[in-house]
């Protein structure tokens, strides 16, 4: 997988996925994760709306000891 993007010069940059670094779980090192969602929960006292807001985000846990990163909490 290539991704291709603009850097702040206006320049193209390719950066072959493949090649870079695997993000390894922070407690036991693994490199394999889940995809799971976390739930956001919103006051109606900040929206202005009848009811509390739900609104899901997808993050990652560790496959092996359910660990998340520091880096994959929004
Ligand atoms: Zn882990």
């Amino acid at each position: 997988m290539e991704i291709n993007n603009l850097n702040q010069g206006g320049q193209q940059i390719k950066v072959n996925v493949a090649d870079q670094p695997n993000v390894e779980c922070e407690n036991c090192k693994n490199i394999f994760f889940d995809k799971v969602t976390i739930i956001k929960k919103i006051s109606k006292l900040l929206v202005g709306t009848p009811d509390d807001q739900l609104v899901p985000m997808e993050t990652y846990k560790c496959a092996e000891c359910g660990h998340i990163n520091k880096e994959f909490i929004v």
